[in-house]
């Protein structure tokens, strides 16, 4: 796992949503054989942090929470997420296949809401035995404002789902409630259970190559509330934006 400063992106890359970490190749044939390799972008990270990422917590986030958000916290969860995507289920446990092919266009949706979750998990379980420092709820705090900026990237993409997904999921299980002043604020007990419960179910769902299951599931929570829609609108009132584009190549360079 390395951390790297972006000088270019081109091509299917530059085009969109810009990614901040890579966990290849996703062929899980290649997986098994010779496992992953993870790349960090730290300043494509640093940039979204800041432009997109705190000004999200300083509109949805209560107040008093808000000092939970660090860009430490952010790399480290964004971190573990690509590391989650390494490990796990490949080959469902009944026969039928590759998770992949049984669960069909719902595998990727699901998949990253696995890294997510299972992400913070390790970060949890790390953090206890002292290998991740600063406060737990850091972590916690960061997680649940970057659920918001995925949310926005909309249904189409894998990222978005996934989130949708989540926070129905979170707010069904009382992780954090909405204030009347259109802010939130994090159960940190609750969020513990909350993430448990969802790399539990979603664990099951891939191990079994359940597509009607999972299909239902996201029929159910993934998708936006009025509510949170109207949440997210005061971010583009904001001039929040949604991503972040670059200016790059041999004249930015001095070249
Ligand atoms: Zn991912």
């Amino acid at each position: 796992l390395n951390a790297y400063d972006a000088i270019y992106y081109s091509g299917e890359s530059n085009s969109g949503g810009k990614t901040i970490a890579i966990n290849l190749p996703n062929d899980e044939r290649v997986q098994l054989k010779k496992g992953t390799r993870r790349l960090q972008l730290k300043n494509v990270m640093k940039a979204k942090f800041d432009k997109i990422l705190v000004p999200i917590a300083n509109e949805l986030i209560t107040p008093e929470q808000r000092k939970f958000i660090t860009f430490d916290a952010f790399f480290a969860n964004t971190m573990f997420h690509e590391v989650a995507h390494g490990l796990g289920i490949k080959n469902t446990i009944n026969g039928k296949g590759s998770v992949r092919t049984s669960l069909k266009n719902l595998s990727s949706a699901l998949e990253e809401g696995k890294a997510d979750v299972l992400g913070l998990y390790m970060v949890m379980q790390l953090h206890k035995k002292g290998e991740l420092d600063g406060d737990m709820k850091d972590y916690m705090t960061t997680f649940m404002a970057s659920i918001f900026r995925s949310i926005r990237f909309g249904a189409a993409s894998a990222h978005g789902r996934a989130n949708m997904l989540r926070f129905n999921y979170f707010k069904e299980k009382e992780a954090f409630i909405r204030n009347d002043n259109g802010t939130y604020t994090l159960n940190y007990d609750k969020i513990t259970k909350a993430m448990n419960d969802l790399s539990a179910l979603i664990l099951k769902l891939q191990g079994d190559g359940d597509y009607d299951a999972v299909e239902k599931l996201m029929k159910e929570k993934g998708s936006i509330s009025h509510q949170l829609q109207k949440d997210l609108d005061r971010l583009v009132e904001k001039n929040i934006p949604v991503d972040i584009t670059f200016e790059q190549g041999v004249k930015v360079l001095g070249l």
